[in-house]
């Protein structure tokens, strides 16, 4: 079998494959680790061209740097991390025994023992990284991994499965491509893991699915990722670090900036430092090279509809950089949606593309309130300097991750948990925190060589004084 596969019956098989020949395997060496991870390090240095090749075509217009950044570079830099790494990671941990056991012999360990085959599903948006970072955390505890690509980006998806069916053994790693009907297929597949990067609703189908063969799922969702300017914030500083942040993939990453809450004195001053490092970085749209397409004709009229619904109901909407939209091609300039009403689309949805609300405020107190009020984000960012108010912020609010005075930063940590919370997802992988997550963590207790339990009057026929004995020890 290849390890490109064609349908939900040879996945099926696969399965059985691999899970025969993890119970006959035994102990998942670390050069074995190693070897499959190297083996995916060596497909991304071997590939990195025309993946990035199709990664432009999928999109539409997609800077090769940006995807060399964001996906190859992404992908390898946790790929080597955990090969570099996994060492100082796969050993036992010693526990403490319990009084008196542990004075008459006894010892405990944890084991980190791999759980098997994780089913990896990536989204089109980071169509490389969303597979190859997580396939990073699974392999370096010790398991298969099979990718689900996902069809929105279907040249991406192409170069990968036949890349990974030339490089992989399948027992190792396998990849199956195709549509919702595969991903639904693959979601009720009896993995041992499985990790899905994508949207809050689909994300609600998979744990369902999952559900069926008790499959424990990582989920890695989106939300609507609020920012805070504070009164005390260098206010064109922040402006300029949104901006660059915002334009990252044409404003398609998942925790792009989304909803920016900005002091009414502040508005102006921010739209226009805003404006001015946004059109200095994009200063044309539609034939900028730098600049990140909208991924398709559907995703560009979801996020065109917002902004139109919101100005229909009496929102400012400035456009930015202040050029015509381009009459053909998915490259589109920002918009900058002002105080919407609360219960237009692009309140209520991820916007997920250029544009995003700006919505003032004067009590930072109602900010953290409406922030609480949606579903947790999967990232909140905060610009200020009064550090009374950011332990204000940071301890009433609750979001995947955070950045101070910047913003996406926190992502790019390898050696801390990426992962959301609530809404945003569950579980999380990067390093050792994705290690773990991958990992069985089991308890072994080595009795001591005597059973005192007997001599101590502990069994039954439960003697006179049993029940004293326990009452106790029953203390504060
Ligand atoms: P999506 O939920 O539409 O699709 C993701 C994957 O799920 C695709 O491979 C798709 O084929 C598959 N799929 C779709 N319907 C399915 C079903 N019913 N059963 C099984 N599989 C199904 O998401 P998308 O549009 O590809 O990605 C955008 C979303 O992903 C945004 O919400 C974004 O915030 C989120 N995202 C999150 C992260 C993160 O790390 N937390 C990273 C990137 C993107």
């Amino acid at each position: 079998m290849s390890a490109q596969l064609e349908t939900s019956q040879q996945l099926s098989e696969l399965l059985k494959q691999h899970r025969k020949a993890t119970d006959e395997q035994g102990v998942v060496d670390v050069e074995t680790r190693k070897r499959r991870l190297q083996t995916a390090i060596d497909l991304l240095v071997d590939h990195h061209q025309e993946l990035c090749t199709a990664m432009e075509a999928d999109f539409g217009g997609r800077h090769q740097g940006f995807s060399l950044m964001n996906d190859i570079l992404g992908s390898l830099n946790s790929l080597k991390h955990a090969r570099d790494n996994l060492e100082q990671w796969v050993g036992s941990e010693s526990r403490q025994v319990f009084s008196p056991y542990d004075q008459m012999g006894a010892q405990a360990w944890v084991q980190y023992k791999p759980k098997g085959t994780v089913g990896i599903i990536g989204t089109w948006n980071a169509p490389i990284f969303t597979l190859l970072s997580p396939l990073a955390s699974a392999l370096s505890a010790g398991n298969r991994a099979v990718l689900k690509p996902s069809e929105v980006a279907p040249e991406t998806a192409r170069v990968l499965a036949k890349a990974i069916g030339e490089c992989f053994d399948p027992m190792d790693v396998a990849v199956i491509t195709g549509g919702v009907d595969v991903g639904q297929a693959f979601a009720g597949m009896p993995f041992d893991h499985l990790v899905f990067t994508g949207s809050t609703e689909v994300g609600k189908k998979i744990m369902r699915a999952a559900a069926d063969n008790l499959v424990p799922v990582t989920l890695e969702l989106g939300g609507k990722s609020p920012v805070i300017i504070s009164e005390t914030a260098d206010v064109r500083e922040a402006a300029r670090r949104l901006a660059i942040a915002k334009g990252m993939n044409g404003g398609q990453l998942c925790i792009s900036p989304d909803r920016i809450y900005v002091p009414v004195a502040a508005r102006d001053e921010f739209i226009s430092a805003f404006c001015e490092t946004y059109s200095t970085l994009y200063p044309t749209v539609e034939d900028n090279p730098d600049f990140t397409a909208v991924v398709n004709v559907q995703h560009l009229a979801r996020v065109t509809g917002y902004v139109a619904q919101a100005q229909e109901e009496g929102a400012e909407v400035i456009r930015c950089p202040d050029v015509a939209v381009p009459a053909v091609g998915r490259k589109h300039p920002l918009s900058i949606v002002i105080n919407p009403p609360l219960l237009s689309d692009i309140m209520q949805h991820e916007i997920f593309g250029p544009a995003f609300v700006l919505l003032t405020y004067s009590d930072i107190k109602h900010v953290v309130q409406e922030i609480n009020q949606g579903g947790r984000p999967l990232a909140l960012y905060y610009f200020g300097q009064d550090q009374a108010e950011q332990d204000y912020v940071l301890d009433h609010t609750l979001s995947g991750g955070v950045t101070l005075n910047d913003a996406l930063m926190h992502a790019a940590m390898e050696e801390a948990p990426f992962g959301g919370v609530g809404a945003s997802g569950m579980g999380h992988y990067h390093g050792r925190d994705g290690f773990l997550e991958f990992s069985h963590a089991r308890t072994v207790f080595q009795s001591a060589p005597v059973d005192p339990r007997a001599e101590w009057g502990m069994l039954p026929p439960f003697p006179e004084h049993f029940a004293a004995a326990m009452a106790s020890q029953v203390t504060r």
